[in-house]
């Protein structure tokens, strides 16, 4: 992906002014790996810490029992120990949890954490009602994009775009377990959408960056990607697939404004056409599922 398609809409603000400090870290995994390890499991000891929000007698149809909650995991691989640092000192944590307090009812509490996994990922796991953020998964996204000849500064701040992306994916896992919400199809494709509606809709340019640095991340990390076969085995759909959606859906939230990603040639004319209806029959799709749920 070259840097045109990196720049659109893309201020570069820095959404944390620091210095990364990441290592290299050998590893061929990716994105496609969502679920949580087999091994997974919180000790009761942890129990969550609650963030400022309480849960509330909702006006919705659903009554609302619960909160995201937050966790911050003590972190055991010493160079995460500085971006732990700055998530902990930005409270990016804490934000993203009133946020969605703030939107949506829930059944039951969630509870955010972010820790080092000794694995690239990042999760919903049902057993704890948890979705997981690893450092290695920044860390991934960091050398990824340095990879494809980003600066220190450029490689940071779409490491955090990417990762926005990332965790409302996992949100929207999340949310189709907590709602018990139907899924007709692929949820993994479900999921990629309901994050692109998301931050389409809801998070103005910032939610652009997202998505942007998303289609950028699967784009860089397909060409380097191996065991074809073992991916198309995935629950994901092939990186490739998931950057022409992720352009389909940016594409198709407005035509005339992301015109250039089809005349610039990103986007083949022939998907382009029906983006529009696509995106909106997705964005109509999470309304729909999302309405019953929501505060407001
Ligand atoms: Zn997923």
């Amino acid at each position: 992906m070259n840097r045109n398609l990196f720049n659109l809409g893309i201020a570069l603000c820095a959404l944390i002014l620091v210095a990364g400090c990441f290592c290299r870290q050998d590893s061929d995994s990716g994105l496609s790996g969502d679920k949580p390890p087999v091994s997974s499991s919180t000790p009761a000891s942890q129990a969550p810490s609650s963030n400022s929000s309480t849960t509330t007698q909702s006006k919705g149809k659903n009554p609302d029992k619960g909160d995201f909650l937050i966790e911050h995991l003590p972190v055991s691989t010493p160079r995460y120990v500085e971006i732990d640092r700055q998530v902990r000192n930005e409270k990016l944590l804490e934000k993203a949890a009133d946020q969605l307090n703030r939107a949506l009812i829930l059944p039951e509490d969630i509870t955010l954490r972010t820790k080092d996994c000794q694995e690239i990922n990042a999760f919903y796991d049902p057993n704890d009602s948890s979705v997981t953020m690893c450092y290695e998964l920044m860390e991934h996204f960091y050398q990824t994009f340095k990879s494809a000849g980003r600066t220190d500064e450029d490689s940071y701040d779409q490491m955090f775009d990417a990762v926005r992306f990332v965790f409302l994916h996992e949100i929207a896992h999340a949310l189709i377990d907590k709602y018990k919400l139907p899924i007709i199809g692929n949820e993994e494709d479900a999921a990629d959408r309901c994050s692109a509606y998301i931050n389409l809709e809801e998070l103005g340019e910032q939610g652009v960056k997202a998505v942007v640095a998303a289609a950028d991340a699967f784009a860089i990390e397909s060409k380097h990607s191996e065991g074809r076969i073992k991916n198309m085995a995935d629950e994901h759909l092939l990186g490739e697939q998931r950057f022409y959606n992720s352009l389909c859906m940016i594409y198709g939230s407005n035509t005339s404004k992301y015109e250039k990603l089809v005349t610039d040639g990103y986007l083949p004319k022939e998907r382009a056409v029906r983006c529009a209806t696509e995106y909106q029959k997705s964005v109509d799709s999470w309304v729909n599922l999302l309405g019953p749920w929501r505060k407001n």
